[in-house]
């Protein structure tokens, strides 16, 4: 099976600084990870003040840098083309493709204040780009923190907290790809062996221990391989049918909507969008309680209900993330459902470890069979959170 292994971290930071050695002719200062994630449970939440319950990856994006005394900015990927500017000139309209989320980050730490010099940047990364898996955010975030270690600031919670604010706006307003905040967010405050519970209304974070080892489980993604792109309509109408129910209902967000006041609104398709986000929220704490006590057959319903609310209420999955989703659990996962934005992207499966493999050859063999491009797979083991590397 095509399989993403997430490697070792001290030998990815190795090979990142060897690429930032052979490309710029000097080493890099620093090296910093920042791991991709995969939603639990939790979708089109985080814009509507709700619940996500995101996993950090061991897969993560690498990034060597070092400062620059002349105010130029040259960014690398293994994954894409080069790119260079200058510090005065990283924000909005500035700079396109890849490069906007990592110029976009220097552009949003300088608008908090920091005295942002020119930087070297070479990234490398074992987050599949655009499956769902927040690439984008694992870009952002690796960034971040090695700007942070160039400009000598520590990484303390509130340090955390800006940088978060820093990736969202890079995305938002420099990327131009709208994002509620989950993926920045688990990437700088995950911990190990844990989900997060995020509250995008009160802004707390919560984590959740996760001992599925133990429990003879994995959590295993299955990317389809279907570019979803945020940047087009599909997210940004979802989000404006959600505004607009929560205006119908009087409420401030549809976390504040009630399942009776969701069924009284007229508009059909406004009102289906309402109610996955209102039992979505829903699905998020109950799967919060059944972790917690360890009722791990209390996953299935759950997922079952979350893939059925996103295929029919919201309208964001496809035929090859509902096969994906259909042929895990007819082959032994004890739930399975679409995870991330939608439209394309990855799906989930909580699998017995003895059936790992014959879940992915079932996905495999159901892909085949249905004419759809051979799908990928990675095993997600719960991880810690962004950081440096030695
Ligand atoms: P996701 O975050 O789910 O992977 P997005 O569409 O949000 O999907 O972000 C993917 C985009 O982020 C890529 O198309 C690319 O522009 C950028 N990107 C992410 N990681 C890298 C990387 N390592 N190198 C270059 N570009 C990257
Ligand atoms: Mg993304």
């Amino acid at each position: 099976m095509p399989h993403v292994d997430a490697g070792d971290p001290a030998e990815l930071a190795a090979t990142a600084a060897a690429r930032f050695e052979d490309a710029f002719g000097r080493p890099a200062a620093v090296v910093a990870q920042a791991p991709g994630r995969v939603n639990l449970i939790g979708e089109h939440t985080d814009y509507n003040a709700g619940l996500v319950l995101p996993v950090a990856l061991a897969h993560a994006t690498y990034a060597a840098v070092a400062p620059r005394t002349d105010g130029v900015v040259r960014l690398l990927s293994s994954e894409a083309e080069p790119w260079s500017g200058t510090v005065d000139k990283l924000g909005p309209g500035a700079v396109e493709g890849w490069a906007a989320y990592a110029a976009g980050v220097l552009w949003a730490l300088a608008q908090q204040g920091h005295d942002v010099p020119g930087m070297d940047v070479f990234v490398h990364s074992t987050v599949p780009l655009g499956a769902g898996l927040s690439s984008s955010a694992a870009l952002e975030c690796s960034v971040a923190v090695a700007a942070c270690a160039v400009l000598g600031i520590e990484l303390s919670r509130p340090v955390r907290d800006e940088v978060i604010a820093a990736c969202i706006r890079a995305e938002t307003e420099v990327a131009g790809a709208p994002t509620g905040g989950m993926d920045q967010t688990i990437s700088m405050l995950a911990a190990a062996d844990a989900a997060l519970l995020i509250d995008f209304e009160s802004g707390a974070s919560t984590p959740v221990p996760l001992p599925l080892a133990e429990a003879g489980l994995r959590l295993l993604v299955t990317d389809t391989r279907v570019q979803h792109a945020l940047v087009d309509g599909g997210y940004a109408a979802r989000r404006t049918d959600c505004e607009e129910a929560a205006a119908a209902l009087g409420v401030p967000s549809l976390r504040r909507a009630t399942a009776d006041g969701v069924a009284s609104l007229t508009d059909e398709r406004v009102r289906r969008r309402a109610r996955h986000v209102v039992t979505e929220i829903a699905r998020v704490t109950a799967t919060v309680d059944a972790v917690g006590a360890r009722d791990w057959q209390a996953v299935g319903p759950l997922f079952a209900a979350s893939h059925a609310s996103m295929r029919d209420d919201f309208e964001i999955s496809c035929p090859e993330l509902d096969l994906a989703v259909s042929a895990a659990v007819e082959s032994g996962a004890l739930g399975a459902r679409m995870t991330g934005g939608g439209f394309g992207g990855s799906s989930i499966a909580v699998v017995p470890e003895h059936r790992l493999d014959a879940v992915v050859a079932a996905v495999d063999i159901a892909f085949a069979g249905a004419g759809f491009r051979a799908p990928q797979h990675l095993v997600a083991a719960p991880s810690g959170a962004a950081g440096l590397v030695g």
